[in-house]
């Protein structure tokens, strides 16, 4: 605690710096800025070279120069909105100052007639001869190495200029804390690191700003990511230190199931079956992510670790993010676990209330084996005898702390498995999920065809028609998706709604429609029409769930598809195709595509690997663009950048896997934690 104790000037609010006052402190909210520490991040992006001064018969128009005068005459018109003009000369040339909105008072005391002053700011030339509008800088000569300056230039909002930040950064960088580094000696030599203080300093100098790949940024984002990484290490290993009851079982149950499936379990669902069962059957708690891609056959995997916790006397949950999909995962587990003796119940928002009374008196009772639901399951008042393990399907807003919950809520013996199905780079997989352990799914049942994509120009909608029909003959069913335009529900209702009445011309009663404003129980009773095959053509926007096996869903149709990136292409894709019949997707463009929309869809045609497509699509659109970081709304890094910096992902996980066991009482890191605001995170993780 003693180092951010002694260094705590740095995480005061911004209003304790000198010269910030109300009208500041406002001005840095809006940019995100509240303590003195958020400035640190807030790097240069560029330089203002102010270092040379230059002759007036040798300016640059359009350029922003230094340049030393001496004021010779006052112009102020007495006319309103008409600027003052002072009559500036050096022995060279000569030069206006040009002020709009200002005192004479003011210009009376900054240019003294007769004295020689430093001047700054954007040249420009009217009516034949030099001016400048509102200089940057005036300054007497005295005064001129503060001007005098290759000066950073950040990114500042209304009511910041260049030389009241200035003043504020200078302020802080000049008083950065000398602090005693986190890591040692020879991992910063190995890495080529300076300490904390000389990086942040150096890349607040114009010089080193803009290049990430620099030793300085480097290390200030490797600090970043060490610092996330911490946190999910720590959740991880206070999970992992809870001692459980071992799950004991011979899989009796769960062999009957698998003798009885139509198909045969592919490799890597029996590779990740056996994971899991190590899991149950360890003293440490499980806390493992499934992640395979659409179709993969997560579900059957997550239905079998259920059995043997209930083999082993323990019940099993499992959470569904819609209720369609929770209804659908219950159908199916009816099935499974026919001529068993385990009883299964739904429970969702929509249950019965006199129902629900019902199935909260069962769990309580153990007369409910397996419970399958939405979030419903989490209430307080959903009190199970004995939860042995919790399942969470397709859950992308799960972050650090509501996994946190979730393990608490479940209890010590509690197992923790999450599914899925978004593919993504490892990177980013380090960074979600740091702290479980991940179980891939890596191959497709073999009976599953891969889906053939093709593209098509907009202008020959028509021709889609006929096999549009056809399609609906063979009993395929369609998705139509119209991508989001921006962000006004309007407007993408507006576009969808078109679509919609033009299909449905084409094809009377058999075409739906879904959007972002329909909601939550009319886009079900939608959902069932289709999948209940009242509809045969279903329009959408992206709204579409992930999850939800419609089995006779064989063509998607994607508009506007450029609009879309490539993962999330590839997702819409893995809606099709999932039964034995052969899936179609058809990318439909306007206009000229753009070399980069070509190479998409080169990718996608090229590969039905959603692991592939994930990297790809990371490259080429970068990380913050990236499905389920949208999704999430989470914000991971303000510095760190997963593409160029990947190999410090690396080398981080390594550092903290050698030192995990010693983390728990270790102060050491407390000061970075703090500077990325992970402290409280850390304090939160508690399961004593
Ligand atoms: P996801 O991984 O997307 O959740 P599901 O578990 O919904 O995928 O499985 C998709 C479909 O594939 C289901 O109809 C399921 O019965 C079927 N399936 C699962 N495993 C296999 C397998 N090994 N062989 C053939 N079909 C399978
Ligand atoms: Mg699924």
């Amino acid at each position: 605690m003693n180092h951010v104790k002694k260094n705590n000037y740095i995480f005061n609010d911004v209003s304790a710096l000198k010269g910030v006052g109300k009208k500041l402190t406002q001005y840095l909210k809006k940019k995100k800025i509240e303590k003195i520490n958020d400035l640190l991040w807030n790097l240069p992006y560029s330089n203002t070279d102010r270092s040379e001064v230059i002759d007036l018969n040798k300016l640059e128009i359009g350029k922003v120069q230094t340049i030393k005068v001496k004021v010779i005459k006052y112009n102020f018109p007495r006319i309103r909105n008409l600027p003052n003009k002072i009559n500036c000369e050096d022995l060279s040339g000569k030069i206006d100052l040009v002020f709009f909105n200002s005192r004479e008072g003011y210009i009376k005391k900054v240019l003294p007639i007769g004295e020689w002053v430093a001047v700054s700011g954007k040249i420009a030339f009217f009516r034949n001869k030099y001016q400048i509008t509102n200089p940057d800088y005036i300054a007497p000569i005295t005064n001129i190495e503060y001007v005098k300056k290759d000066i950073p230039k950040y990114s500042l909002t209304e009511g910041l200029n260049e030389k009241s930040y200035r003043k504020i950064i200078e302020q802080v960088i000049s008083k950065l804390p000398e602090i005693e580094d986190w890591y040692d000696e020879n991992f910063l030599k190995k890495m080529n690191f300076y300490s904390w203080k000389t990086s942040v300093e150096q890349l607040h100098k114009s010089d080193e700003c803009k290049n990430i790949k620099s030793k300085y940024y480097r290390r200030l984002a490797f600090d970043e990511i060490f610092a996330h990484l911490l946190v999910l290490s720590e959740n991880r290993r206070r999970i992992k230190k809870t001692k459980k009851k071992p799950k004991i079982f011979s899989g009796t149950i769960s062999n009957t199931i698998i003798k009885k499936l139509s198909f045969e379990l592919t490799k890597s669902q029996k590779k990740v079956i056996n994971e899991i069962n190590i899991d149950l059957l360890s003293k440490n708690r499980m806390f493992r992510i499934i992640q395979g891609d659409v179709g993969s056959g997560k579900t059957i995997v997550s239905f079998l670790a259920a059995s043997n916790s209930i083999e082993s006397g323990f019940q099993s949950a499992l959470m569904a993010p819609t209720e369609i999909l929770a209804k659908q995962h219950f159908n199916l587990a009816k099935k499974i676990f026919a001529n068993t003796h385990i009883k299964i119940e739904l429970l969702t928002g929509k249950t019965e209330p006199k129902k629900k009374k019902e199935i909260i008196k069962l769990l309580k009772e153990k007369k409910i084996h397996f419970i399958i639901g939405t979030h419903s399951l989490f209430q307080k008042k959903i009190i199970f005898k004995k939860l042995g393990i919790v399942i969470v399907d397709e859950q992308h807003k799960f972050g650090v702390k509501q996994r946190i919950d979730l393990a608490n809520k479940g209890g010590d013996d509690c197992d923790v498995l999450l599914m899925s199905a978004t593919p993504i780079p490892r990177t980013m997989m380090l960074t979600t999920y740091g702290d479980m352990d991940v179980s891939k799914i890596t191959e497709k049942p073999n009976n599953r065809k891969e889906i053939i994509t093709l593209s098509k120009p907009e202008e020959k909608i028509n021709e889609l028609w006929s096999y549009i029909n056809k399609n609906i003959l063979d009993k395929n069913q369609i998705f139509w998706v119209c991508p989001l335009i921006d962000d006004s529900k309007f407007l993408n209702y507006s576009s969808a709604t078109k679509r919609f009445e033009l299909i449905k011309k084409k094809f009377p009663n058999r075409v739906g429609l879904l959007h972002g404003s329909v909601d939550k129980i009319e886009k079900e009773i939608i959902l069932n029409n289709f999948l209940e095959k009242k509809i045969d053509i279903l329009v959408s926007t992206t709204v579409i769930e992930v999850g939800i096996d419609f089995p006779d869903a064989n063509l998607i149709i994607i508009e506007n598809a450029n609009k879309f990136g490539l993962a999330q292409l590839h997702q819409l894709r893995g809606r099709v195709g999932r039964g034995n019949k052969q899936g179609v997707c058809i990318l439909m463009f306007k206009g000229n595509l753009s070399p980069n929309a070509i190479k998409r869809i080169k990718i996608l045609k090229k590969t039905n690997d959603g692991f592939i497509i994930a990297d790809e699509d990371m490259k080429l659109r970068g990380f913050g663009d990236m499905i389920g970081f949208q999704q999430s709304g989470e914000k991971y890094f303000k510095i760190a950048d997963p593409i160029h910096h990947s190999d410090l992902f690396n080398i981080a996980e390594k550092e903290i896997r050698k030192i995990e066991d010693t983390l728990n009482n270790n102060d050491k890191y407390n000061f970075l934690l703090k500077l990325f605001d992970k402290a409280d995170i850390i304090n939160k993780i508690d399961f004593s």
